[in-house]
């Protein structure tokens, strides 16, 4: 139904920008906000480095029996193999699935020249990951005053100047933006106006809103919200009551109303990652299962960013939705799986849970330093 309204062809395009929407005068209301995100980007750089892996179902990712897919080839995702799959699954569902280590400092290389081309449109441009950034261009540097236009650039830069594709979304919000850009991956352009918004909004599905998970979608569900529409009618009182504070947050976007900046160069305090459960979980071997894939996804995230630290935080939140956080602060800092495991155990070790059951754990790792600031220091723990 939607998908009418939005502007897949050129054409359209063009209309768009003669017809003069989205452009900034001085008594605009709205912010122009850019979501950006590339296709498939591990898989895709390590498909345009080497033309044999064109076409064939790649991941990049331990092929190893505790290993995990940090990204998959569009190829692979025809067979459900996505990132955070366990590698073991992943050569179940695909056997011809190729496993590429991953190279990151070559996808950091290939980040640093898409941050750049962001850069050279608006100095306010926030990276979520080496893939993805919130680019507010209400005022940029071309003073260009169609934000479908930027996005149109920014996109034929990437193609012509590294030969990557990636989707955006435009609109006047995170939320909208992001979800915007999900829209027509790959290669996708999407743009959500604002008189748009509340129509698209209603005919969401609930599973499609950023921010809302598999469980949180379920549990929606099961109180009889399955689009936007139904999410709109609840009173924040209701949401906050099954859902605590992300019932506020969600009472917000569903009304078009999400009011956080583009932060430059977000400063990070945290490298985590939190799960939560379709059925509650008791037993403490679950747990400790659960808790090793999420140590394992952290380093590899840590090694990626190039960051260390110090302190091990595990987050238990009970299905009466009261939670607890137990740290451990390391002597020194790391970034080492193995440390961060022993760290994990005592945790488990001390900890009370009183026979609650978990609706979600989490792992993260906070303190952190640079991590060449630390080798220069010679304090790092590595992994051999
Ligand atoms: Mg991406």
């Amino acid at each position: 139904m939607y998908v009418d309204t939005f502007i897949q062809s050129r054409q359209k395009y063009q209309y768009l920008l003669k017809a003069n929407y989205f452009r900034l005068d001085k008594e605009t209301r709205f912010r122009k906000l850019i979501h950006i995100d590339m296709d498939a980007f591990y898989a895709s750089v390590e498909q345009l480095d080497n033309p044999e892996l064109r076409g064939k179902p790649i991941a990049v990712g331990g092929s190893a029996d505790r290993g995990v897919v940090a990204a998959a080839s569009y190829e692979a995702r025809r067979f459900n193999v996505h990132s955070a799959l366990a590698s073991k699954i992943a050569k179940r569902r695909c056997p011809d699935l190729i496993f590429i280590r991953p190279r990151f400092d070559r996808y950091k290389e290939v980040s640093a020249i898409i941050m750049n081309i962001f850069k050279s449109y608006t100095d306010l441009v926030e990276p979520l990951s080496l893939d993805e950034a919130y680019l507010d261009v209400t005022y940029n540097k071309k003073q260009c005053k169609s934000a479908i236009k930027i996005a149109m650039l920014i996109r034929e830069e990437i193609r012509t100047k590294i030969g990557l594709t990636a989707s955006a979304g435009v609109s006047f919000n995170k939320f909208l933006a992001k979800t915007a850009s999900d829209i027509h991956k790959p290669d996708g352009l999407s743009v959500i106006l604002p008189e748009q918004a509340i129509p698209f909004i209603k005919q969401l599905p609930i599973d499609k809103f950023h921010g809302i998970g598999k469980v949180t979608a379920g549990r929606m569900r099961q109180l009889g919200i399955f689009s936007g529409a139904e999410l709109m009618k609840q009173e924040k009182s209701f949401l906050m009551k099954h859902f605590g504070k992300q019932g506020k947050h969600f009472h917000e976007i569903v009304h078009g109303n999400d009011h956080r900046e583009v932060k430059p160069d977000r400063l990070r305090k945290s490298i985590g990652t939190e799960e939560t459960f379709d059925k509650d979980i008791l037993e403490s071997e679950k747990m400790m299962q659960h808790l090793y894939e999420m140590v394992e996804k952290v380093t590899m995230n840590m090694k990626r960013l190039e960051r260390s630290g110090k302190t091990v935080n595990v987050k238990f939140k009970f299905s009466d939705f009261t939670q607890i956080v137990r740290s451990k602060t390391l002597n020194e800092y790391t970034v080492s799986k193995l440390a961060f495991w022993e760290a994990v155990e005592e945790i488990m070790l001390k900890v009370e849970l009183n026979e609650k059951s978990v609706r979600l754990l989490g792992v993260s790792i906070s303190n952190l330093d640079k991590r060449e600031e630390v080798i220069a220091k010679g304090q790092l723990t590595l992994d051999f």
